[in-house]
């Protein structure tokens, strides 16, 4: 089970419901000081095997228990998570460099919540029937599970979208291998703890630690795993869609954004600017849905500037593990790098840089000074074309434009690959509806952000994803229908 060596806290994988090691270990970095302090199973083709056979032996038994079954285990799972709430948020934080604060508030409730969430709408689902009464028949459907589930996810909401991947696929009586991140695997294997007193069997869910490259790619291309549900960015999509295609293999793909906030001039800046900051912030930037190009009507651009600009310097970077923190570390060096140099090349380009990297001074205890930090950032006088306005940076920068037309912002916010996540700021209900309607993205929140009801359906349109996942859409997702006809 749990084993320290040399004060390193060292993961194992779990599968058929028991620990194993592995032959070798990939370093886990806490982002917040920069020192190894976990190190990960470097699991590949051998580890992938024994899990998804452990899955397959256990789906009989577990996709022939009743939804209400499956609903109370998964119920005792949450309670449990929710038990311990402040452990998991403590490891969350270490291993992911967020705040404490927001691994108290949004990433352990959230992760316990998609337990609750998926026990209670499993039992309401109804199938279809349809009556051909001249032809003396009736059709109906039926919904049954789809065998070994593969689930991929991402670093930067760990246990929060792992979960939302588990939850629905065993409430639907699959069994599952899940595979998270490299760099954030403590939360997973923490859960695993939990399982057989939740009263999972062994073999529903089995976790398989390591890299994309190795463990991943196993997973994906494992003939007996029929559907694959995977977060994280493009490029790594469209990797998985070439590999898993000879098998014909069902793709969930949740994917990048680079997404608009569109502020009219009637919109309520006290509301506004202080929600904008967080969605350009929040999670130091490292949310999928944070809104990282700011479309400012001219007759309030420069008020909303000076405002938002001078609300992003209060927030503080530092220690995640100190509660007044609003921002903490980045994930990993190379990711700092790769988010520092998109605020050069802006500035090579042109663009300036109001507040944050290369204009303020960070302040970091001496415990930090080789963490992974960087302070809000604000461009602006940036070009539609600049890779600032076009790639996904996924860190604590954003962009403030201009705009003078309803039209004209429509267009400028379309144009980009992606399409997952806008918000619109504005009084008018008139036009609220009118751009909602016209905008290429699968959400759109307006005079609000992050506002969630997991009935409904969550996904990225064009480059940020294909599929919906939420209660109905993960049920369709994680199912397999059948149209059965009776002529009476
Ligand atoms: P990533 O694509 O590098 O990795 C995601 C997961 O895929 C990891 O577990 C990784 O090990 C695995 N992986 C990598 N290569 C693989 C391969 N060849 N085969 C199988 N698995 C492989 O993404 P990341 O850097 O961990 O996460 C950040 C990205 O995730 C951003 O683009 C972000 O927008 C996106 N994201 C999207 C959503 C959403 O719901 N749309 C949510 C969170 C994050």
């Amino acid at each position: 089970m749990m084993a320290q060596s040399k004060a390193l806290l060292v993961l194992e994988n779990f599968i058929g419901g028991k620990f194993i090691p592995c032959s070798s270990y990939i370093d886990s970095y806490n982002p917040s000081t920069g020192d190894v302090y976990c190190k990960v199973p470097d699991s590949g083709k051998e580890e992938v095997e024994a899990a998804v056979k452990a899955a397959k032996d256990a789906f009989p038994i577990w996709s022939s228990k009743s939804p209400l079954e499956r609903s109370q285990i998964l119920n005792k799972l949450a309670d449990l998570i929710e038990h311990d709430l402040e452990a998991f948020a403590q490891a969350e934080s270490k291993d992911q460099g967020k705040t404490i604060t927001f691994a108290r508030t949004v990433d352990i409730p959230r992760a316990a919540y998609n337990f609750r969430f998926f026990a209670s709408s499993i039992l309401h689902h109804v199938t279809e029937c349809t009556e051909m009464a001249t032809m003396g028949c009736v059709h109906y459907t039926l919904r049954a599970p789809v065998g070994v589930a593969g689930l991929i996810s991402p670093w930067n909401l760990p246990l929060y979208l792992l979960t939302w991947k588990i939850a629905p696929a065993i409430a639907c009586g699959n069994t599952v291998v899940a595979k998270p991140s490299e760099m954030t695997s403590v939360t997973a294997w923490m859960m695993c703890k939990l399982l057989e007193k939740a009263g999972v069997p062994h073999g529903v869910v089995n976790i398989v630690f390591g890299t994309g490259a190795k463990a991943g790619e196993a997973l994906v291309c494992h003939p007996d795993v029929p559907l694959i549900s995977f977060t994280g960015s493009t490029l790594t999509a469209q990797r998985i869609t070439e590999k898993s295609a000879p098998h014909c293999k069902r793709l969930s793909l949740e994917l990048g954004g680079k997404n608009p906030a569109i502020i009219f001039d009637d919109a309520d800046l006290s509301q506004c600017i202080p929600t904008t900051l967080r969605s350009s912030f929040a999670n130091q930037g490292e949310i999928c849905l944070c809104t990282s190009r700011i479309f400012v009507q001219r007759g309030i651009y420069s008020e909303f500037l000076k405002r938002f600009v001078a609300e992003a310097k209060k927030w503080k970077t530092g220690n995640p593990s100190d509660p007044t923190v609003d921002v903490g570390a980045l994930i990993s060096k190379e990711h700092l790098e790769k988010v520092r140099n998109y605020v050069k090349k802006a500035q090579a380009e042109g663009a300036r840089v109001l507040c944050g990297e290369g204009v303020d001074a960070l302040d970091l205890p001496p415990g930090n000074q080789k963490g992974y930090f960087m302070l809000p950032t604000v461009i602006t006088e940036v070009k539609d074309e600049s890779c600032c306005m076009q790639e996904e940076i996924f860190g604590p920068v954003t962009c403030v434009v201009p705009f003078d037309t309803e039209e004209e912002v429509i267009k400028r916010a379309n144009g980009v690959k992606y399409g997952l996540a806008a918000t619109v700021w504005s009084g008018n209900v008139g036009r609220v509806h009118r751009v909602a309607r016209r905008l290429q993205s699968g959400l759109v929140w307006t005079n609000c952000w992050l506002m969630r009801d997991l009935n409904l359906p969550f996904g990225g349109m064009k480059a940020s994803g294909i599929g919906r996942e939420g209660a109905k859409d993960s049920y369709e997702f994680f199912t397999e229908v059948k149209t059965i006809t009776i002529k009476h």
